[in-house]
Parts: structure tokens; C-alpha cells; sequence
């Protein structure tokens, strides 16, 4: 109904995400700048929340010899969400799949990991009777070790035992090996065993014999180096999140959350602000009122401990607990002046 709208402005949002592709391209090419290789980039959970398109598209922009070799994805409805938007980079599931989602997979022509046998198996099969016209065409598959994560993957005695089995699926070709690391940014002992282990894994099934080998995380790819692999699969990293402190002033943050000043207003000493009146004014206080809360995504937990947002470039500290909609900040030290347009106030 034009009408309505054309009689008062409509409404901008309250509170949103920016997303910003270029500070993911630096993060890439820091990605792309700490070690040789290739790069699958994690993308699972919507792009870590950033958008999962949007995210693969911008990726898909380098040129062809920094471009990922895959984009890793948790489930076939994030696989089939890419390749729906024409993205054309290879996926790779990078959990177990489930037998109902395997047809699917061979048929498309995306990459899974295998855990055992059974998986195996089944894709060999799947493969032989969809491949019946051109029974050349085998389907690309990573085996997975579990070398500390408990997750998934062949145990690394299993494989020895398996390798030559999994060798004769004439449906299947060994691409990759790969493991994954539970305790890299907490553990650096544990993690350098685990580096080792699965080098000489890899060494004694022979380098050659898998053309991407792969263990790195972001904390992995970080803080670690390897004699044998090849592939890393920075997730954090690329939406600006170093796991290893040391390194964050290289990474630029990706995404920002941005709400509105709806009220300021002078508060008396001995006021308490929001549910629980945990916090109580100890003296007068300028307090600015927010559009954003945890209904909107701002954690609630944030309220615990001392939260800070940006206003106009300078840093406010939250007041009080996180409400669903709104939060409180200490506007004290602002120049009164930049109240003038509220509207234009972001957070
Ligand atoms: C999520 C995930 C990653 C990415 O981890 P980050 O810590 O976000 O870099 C890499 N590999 C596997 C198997 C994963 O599940």
C-alpha cells in the first residue's frame, strides 16, 4: 500500500550486521601469506553466521592460483545451497555423512571424508551403480584419521590395517588424508605429538599416494608446521578471529554490529539500571539507551563481565544487564553535541 508510506518515513532498523568483504579478503590473503599451500576455507555454519553465498562468492574471486582448492561445509544442504548459487570451487563435507545423503553427494560430485569401512563401502557401490555409463569416473574421496579428537576418522591402526581394502575400491580414488586438531590454541604439547603422529602416518603410507594431506586449523595453521601436509582449513581465521592471541593484530574483524541511540538521558546517583538493579549508579550519569539485545544477538552474558560498545569512535561501557532489545551504556565522557542526531548514532 503506497499510500502508508508516502504519509511518514519508514522505519530504518534498529540494530544490524555489516559484513565486510574486503576485510575478508585480507584475511585470506593472511591465510594465503603464512604458509605455502593450499586452502580449503571452512564455511560451515552459514559462513560462521557471515552469509555462506556471499562469503564463497567473494573467495571465489581470487585469481585461480590463490583460489581455494575447496570450500568445507558441515551437511549436503550447505553443499547444495553453494552449488545452487553457482559457486563452483569443490566441496568437501568435513564431517561423516549420512547414508541417506550419499547419492546426493556421488551424484554431484562433491568430496567426502571417510571414517570407516562401511562408508567406504557404500560410496563404492553408490558409485559403480551411478557410474554405470562411464565406469571410469571414480569419486574423489578424503580418509579421515582420528589422531585426538574423538570425532571421527579411522583410528591410525585401523588404517594401516584398511589401506590396502580401501585401495582396491576401483570406484574410489585416495585424494587426501586429513585429521583434525582438538587443542591447538590450548595445548601446544599435546599438538606438536599430534603433528608427528600423523606426519609419519602419512610418511609411512607414503607422501605420494595422497595429493592433499591436511591437519591444520586456524590455531594449526598458526602456531604449527608440518613435514607432510599440504591443504589447511582456516575457518576463524578468515571472519578475522586469530585462536593464538599473538597473531590477532594481523586479522581484520568481518563482521560489526551496529545499533542506534533511541534515548540519553542525565541519571542521579543511587539509580539502578535494568533487571536485577545489579549495577547502581555511584555517582550522575549520562546513560544512553541502545536498540540492541541479545534478541538481536548481543550476547546476554556480556552483562557479567564489563562490555564496551563504540559510539561515534569513542568506547562506552555497558550498564547493567543485556535486556531482549535494549542495552545501557555510560555516555558520560561524550560531547553533547553528538546528540544532536540521534538517528545517526551507531554503536
Ligand atoms: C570447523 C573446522 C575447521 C575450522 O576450524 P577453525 O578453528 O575455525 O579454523 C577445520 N577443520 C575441521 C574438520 C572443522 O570441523
Amino acid at each position: 500500500m503506497p499510500e502508508t508510506s508516502t504519509t511518514f518515513p519508514v522505519s530504518p532498523p534498529r540494530a544490524w550486521a555489516e559484513v565486510s568483504l574486503a576485510n575478508l579478503r585480507h584475511n585470506y590473503e593472511a591465510v594465503k601469506n603464512h604458509q605455502q599451500g593450499h586452502v580449503m576455507a571452512v564455511l560451515k555454519a552459514g559462513g560462521y553466521g557471515h552469509g555462506i553465498v556471499e562469503i564463497a562468492q567473494e573467495l571465489e574471486k581470487s585469481p585461480p592460483e590463490s583460489a581455494p582448492a575447496f570450500m568445507g561445509v558441515a551437511s549436503v544442504i550447505e553443499a547444495r545451497k553453494l552449488a545452487e548459487a553457482g559457486i563452483r570451487t569443490r566441496i568437501y563435507l568435513l564431517g561423516p555423512t549420512c547414508p541417506f545423503e550419499r547419492e546426493e553427494i556421488v551424484a554431484r560430485g562433491w568430496t567426502p571424508c571417510i571414517s570407516s569401512m562401511e562408508e567406504g563401502e557404500h560410496f563404492n557401490q553408490l558409485i559403480s551403480d551411478f557410474q554405470q555409463a562411464s565406469p571410469t569416473k571414480r569419486l574423489r574421496v578424503h580418509l579421515t584419521v582420528d589422531t585426538g579428537m574423538g570425532r571421527g576418522g579411522f583410528l591410525p591402526d585401523s588404517l594401516l590395517r584398511n589401506i590396502e581394502s580401501l585401495d582396491q575400491m576401483d570406484s574410489l580414488e585416495l585424494e587426501g588424508i586429513g585429521s583434525h586438531l582438538p587443542s591447538a590454541d590450548e595445548d601446544e604439547k599435546f599438538t606438536q605429538a599430534q603433528f608427528e603422529q600423523f606426519d609419519s602416518l602419512v610418511e609411512s603410507l607414503g607422501i605420494e599416494r595422497f595429493r592433499f594431506r591436511h591437519l591444520a586449523n586456524s590455531a594449526g595453521l598458526l602456531g604449527y608446521q608440518s613435514r607432510t601436509t599440504n591443504l589447511y582449513r582456516p575457518g576463524l581465521m578468515l571472519y578475522g578471529i586469530s585462536p593464538l592471541p599473538k597473531y590477532q593484530p594481523t586479522l581484520k574483524p568481518v563482521m560489526s554490529l551496529k545499533s542506534r541511540v533511541s534515548l540519553v538521558r542525565e541519571l542521579p546517583a543511587g539509580q539502578g539500571i535494568s533487571y536485577g538493579r545489579d549495577t547502581v549508579l555511584e555517582k550522575d550519569t549520562k546513560v544512553a539507551t541502545v536498540g540492541i539485545g541479545y534478541g538481536d544477538g548481543y550476547p546476554r552474558e556480556i552483562s557479567l563481565r564489563s562490555g564496551e560498545v563504540w559510539i561515534r569512535g569513542q568506547r562506552c561501557s555497558l550498564l547493567g544487564r543485556v535486556t531482549m532489545d535494549q542495552i545501557m551504556v555510560d555516555v558520560s565522557h561524550l560531547d553533547p553535541v553528538s546528540y544532536t542526531h540521534l538517528r545517526a548514532h551507531e554503536t
